[in-house]
């Protein structure tokens, strides 16, 4: 039951070089739509399609999108 081996999965995890569009978007945002964004983003009432609308009035050069705002949010991606 619990021999399956999970190495090829833990050794993905927080694999080097790759980074989430949320922290690219993130970078590319001025400190105060950063900030309002991080803030929006550990807000559990706030829906990740709300981000994802907002975001995409402040029309940011890299447009975000649902998955990766829901993976971020799931801490399922290399982020702190
Ligand atoms: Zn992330």
């Amino acid at each position: 039951m619990t021999s399956v081996d999970l190495s090829e999965f833990l050794a993905v995890a927080g694999r080097p070089g790759y980074q989430c569009r949320v922290s690219l978007v993130l970078a590319s945002l001025d400190s105060d739509h950063a900030a309002r964004l991080r803030a929006a983003l550990k807000a559990p009432e706030v829906q990740s399609a709300a981000i994802v609308r907002i975001v995409a009035k402040w029309g940011t050069v890299l447009p975000l999108t649902y998955n990766p705002v829901r993976r971020h949010r799931a801490g399922e991606c290399s982020c702190e």
